[in-house]
């Protein structure tokens, strides 16, 4: 029996190899693309407001910028691991690039729970860290954003640490703002719409219509939600949603207002009236036309990829799907919209904010909404035309387009010295 591929790192190392085997990507190239640029290490010593104080580890891992800045968020978890932003940052620099944004990968963090801080120990955690990796981010050089378990308000306390420290106001140091002090219209909620605009490009491909569509959406926080909200208003009926502590299911559809409703009043959907509890494994078991894994990485796995039941896949999370998983699902036949395609949405609609912040010159909703769904509606259209092309699986065409895209970057740049 094979061993089971269970680190991030390891699966993002063999995804790239696999297509720069397929594509036959010159050697030299390819070990660059293994590896990274930078690498850095913080360790963040915090007063916390029992008066003790406490030492957390942070990151900011640079993949590559061949193509234009590093870009990519900043997630704070407990069980975040250096091995998890390597992946992350990797996939950011694929990210971009598939989608046709002149930025390159990154990815940062700290190893803490922020759901037991106070808002006051949240914000000198975010302080010390943005002071920690300052060497090394920059309008030009690496623009952070929000990811899991951080929002506006820790990316207003980055921005303004920053300046504080850069000696003038520099909105375009991180995407993710609160409007007022120079965000984007439409960025809270545009990887949920970028997912929404993919789904509808899938569908198109398929007997399925979006009308009375099936949806199970596993994760309800900002992404999945945001899907949850789109989708009913175009007509899917969404069947189940989960959070961390389990979730519900109802055949003729929840909605999803009531739905978020009851998630803010009570922390979870446990005692939802108008659905049957589930728990966040049997969510992938439902049938359904679309099942979106909105919620953490490496939750379909070799153990439950054989039991789904959707006709297809949308990866609205970074890194849902195991190897094994993938493998299991291109043999059933059940296609997988994979994440570098399906959740663009948030980095393309941080580019706006960035053009935005550099140009000081502000843009109307529908403008950054339109904008990101031409964007989306292309790179589908090259990915599924590419897919189509080679008999190949969605995730290998995106990588493909992809990675050749940062490749060709690296040939006519040429190595220095
Ligand atoms: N954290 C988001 C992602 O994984 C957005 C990154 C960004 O906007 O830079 O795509």
């Amino acid at each position: 029996m094979k061993a089971t591929i269970n680190s991030s790192w390891q699966t993002a190392l063999i995804q790239l190899d696999t297509v720069s085997k397929m594509m036959m990507l010159p050697d030299d190239i390819h070990q660059m693309l293994r590896n990274f640029d930078r690498i850095l290490t913080v360790s963040l010593p915090v007063r916390m407001d029992d008066g003790f104080m406490r030492v957390f580890n942070g990151f900011r891992v640079q993949h590559n910028a061949s193509r234009g800045p590093y870009k990519g968020g900043v997630r704070y978890h407990p069980e975040l691991t250096l091995d998890d932003l390597m992946a992350l940052a990797m996939e950011m620099t694929w990210k971009c690039s598939l989608a046709g944004v002149p930025f390159g990968g990154a990815k940062g963090g700290i190893i803490c729970n922020p759901k037991t801080f106070s808002k006051d120990e949240l914000e000198r955690l975010t302080r010390r860290y943005t002071y920690a990796i300052m060497p090394i981010i920059g309008v030009e050089k690496d623009i952070p954003a929000p990811d899991v378990n951080t929002n506006e308000q820790i990316m207003a306390w980055m921005m303004d640490t920053y300046s504080i420290n850069n000696g003038y106001c520099t909105p375009g140091i991180v995407t993710g703002k609160p409007l007022n002090i120079g965000g984007s219209l439409g960025r809270t909620d545009a990887t949920g719409l970028g997912i929404t605009f993919t789904i509808a490009n899938a569908v198109k491909n398929t007997k399925m219509n979006l009308k009375g569509l099936k949806v199970a959406i596993q994760g309800y926080g900002n992404v999945g939600s945001a899907v949850g909200k789109f989708l009913s208003e175009m007509g899917c009926k969404i069947i189940a949603v989960s959070s961390s502590k389990g979730g519900v299911y109802n055949p003729k559809g929840l909605r999803h207002d009531i739905l978020i409703k009851h998630y803010k009043e009570n922390g979870s959907f446990e005692h939802f009236p108008h659905g049957e509890s589930i728990t966040n494994a049997s969510l992938f078991e439902l049938p359904c036309d679309v099942l979106v894994p909105a919620a953490m990485g490496n939750q379909i796995t070799k153990e439950n990829a054989d039991k789904i039941k959707a006709k297809m896949i949308v990866e609205g999370a970074n890194g849902p799907t195991t190897i094994e998983a993938d493998h299991i699902l291109t043999k059933r036949k059940i296609p997988v919209v994979p994440d570098i395609l399906a959740n663009a949405g948030g980095v393309i609609v941080s580019y706006f904010e960035w053009v935005q912040d550099v140009q000081c010159y502000f843009w109307c909703e529908h403008e950054v909404n339109t904008k990101l769904k031409d964007i989306l509606d292309r790179t589908y259209r090259e990915v599924y035309t590419l897919a189509q092309e080679k008999k190949s699986n969605m995730r290998a065409a995106a990588m493909n387009i992809a990675v050749k895209r940062v490749a060709d970057a690296i040939q006519v740049r040429g190595l220095y010295p």
